[in-house]
């Protein structure tokens, strides 16, 4: 059952002594309760009282990380069944699949492949993290040499595949520092695996068809000091891994079965040989719930509406998407080159700079901070407004790149103009743009410095 403030502070020594830099102990309590600190930074709270509290407070999925650094992906932590009670916390990992039976040709396509893949949408980088690695051939040589070769020639986090512990030792043996997740535990290997995993403190995941089956086997692991699991459902039927999916998420929430709070993995191409299917599966387990996703192809068009759905689902409802608030150049804009101003909202900016770029008409685009709200928001709620433009402008630089005093500002908010020209001074001229962004290469067309 989790804990309050005030419960985790009957806890606490009460001496106020700052060690744990909180004022109170009932502040660092507050914290505490609140997932802010961790029960640790108090020196003088005994080891039993540490892990009584760890236990209480810890997410109900166990956050997993994998690889090291600040290219390291972290699943799992999340709280809610569905994104609008919250938001979700950490989206899925997306990455290929190699064999180490692959020939040279086409794991050298692969690489190529997982290297290529990148898309950039409202500023954000979308693209692959993780790249699988498949024993195959049951040759820890072979297995080794693709481990060493991945590893060679991408930035990729890594997972290494095989039941076996010395072939996995082969692979760990090369990338163990990296801590890649060494795939997979079952019941026959168990013992073996949990000693690599704690050798070289990597995450494990545990392979089963059934969800009492994997439930076992994570209580035997932790029994023997593994805590960093992923779970890997390995049901070829769709209904059946949705439905365990949904189980997953519920059980360790409403907190009836802990043993089940760990993030999951699937392999699309388990279920199909189809990729367009492979795809719609994917989709499937973006929305519900899996941590990773490793596909047997990354090619763009397969993976464009993938990353698309992620960045969407896994964007937090109470945090628009902001933009940096610049003057940005499009088509090397010279001193005659019109200014356009709007919002910080990420979409805005995406639909304005594709219709920008598409005119081929070079353009200075003043990026006003609104804290992420679409123009006629932004204007409505006071955040983009005449005062709030000038000052930008002024502040921006963009006087001294151009040799006119033109500004241009979008359609829905042409009842500025005026109060903007007085607000600029020195004479500025306020354009009226139009309201929507399809129609900005026609009147780029015909836009004259006046
Ligand atoms: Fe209280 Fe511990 Fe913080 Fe000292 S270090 S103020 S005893 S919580």
């Amino acid at each position: 059952m989790a804990l309050s403030g005030l419960d985790i502070f009957k806890k606490l020594p009460k001496t106020n002594c700052k060690k744990c830099n909180f004022p109170t102990c009932l502040a660092f309590a507050m914290q505490v309760a609140a997932g802010k600190t961790d029960i640790s930074s108090c020196p003088d709270v005994s080891s039993d009282v540490v892990a009584q509290i760890t236990e209480a407070t810890a997410p109900p999925i166990r956050p997993i990380t994998i690889g090291t650094g600040d290219s390291a992906l972290k699943i799992g932590e999340e709280t809610v069944m569905f994104r609008h009670d919250k938001r979700f916390e950490h989206q899925p990992g997306i990455g290929l699949l190699v064999t180490d039976e692959m020939s040279e040709e086409t794991l050298n396509n692969h690489i190529k492949q997982f290297n290529a893949t990148g898309f950039e949408r409202v500023g954000v980088m979308m693209r692959a993290e993780v790249m699988a690695i498949k024993s195959v051939t049951g040759n820890a040589e072979r297995f080794k040499a693709v481990v060493k070769k991945v590893m060679d020639e991408t930035q990729s986090l890594l997972i290494l595949m095989s039941d076996s512990a010395d072939i996995l030792k082969a692979g760990l043996d090369i990338c163990g520092k990296q801590k890649p997740l060494i795939c997979g535990v079952t019941a026959d290997n168990l013992d073996s695996i949990a000693q690599l995993a704690k050798e070289y403190n990597c995450p494990v995941t545990v392979k089963a068809d059934e969800l009492d089956q994997i439930a076992d086997l994570t209580n035997k692991l932790n029994a023997a000091g593994v805590k960093d699991i992923v779970l890997y459902p390995t049901t070829t039927s769709m209904k059946d891994r949705f439905e365990q999916e949904t189980m997953i998420r519920r059980l360790p929430l409403k907190k009836i079965y802990r043993s089940l709070g760990f993030p999951t993995i699937i392999f699309p191409g388990d279920f199909t040989a189809d990729k367009d299917e492979e795809i719609l599966i994917a989709s499937t387990f973006v929305a519900r719930y899996s941590g990773i996703i490793i596909l047997s192809t990354l090619e763009p068009h397969y993976t464009y509406p993938l990353f698309c759905l992620r960045m969407n689902i896994y964007t937090d409802p109470q945090r628009p998407m902001t933009m940096e608030e610049k003057v940005y150049e499009f088509n090397n804009p010279g001193k005659d080159a019109p200014i356009l101003v709007t919002t910080n909202f990420s979409l805005t900016y995406f639909l304005v700079s594709g219709e920008i770029e598409s005119s081929r008409k070079p353009v200075w685009l003043a990026i006003q901070n609104t804290e992420g709200l679409s123009v006629l928001t932004a204007w409505s709620a006071g955040k983009f407004n005449a005062e709030s433009i000038a000052k930008f402008i002024k502040n921006s630089g963009i006087a001294e790149k151009v040799s006119h005093k033109n500004i241009i500002i979008p359609g829905y908010v042409a009842e500025l103009s005026g109060d903007l020209e007085e607000e600029l001074g020195a004479g500025w001229k306020v354009t009226v743009g139009p309201r929507e962004a399809p129609s900005l290469p026609g009147f780029l067309k015909q836009w004259q410095v006046n």
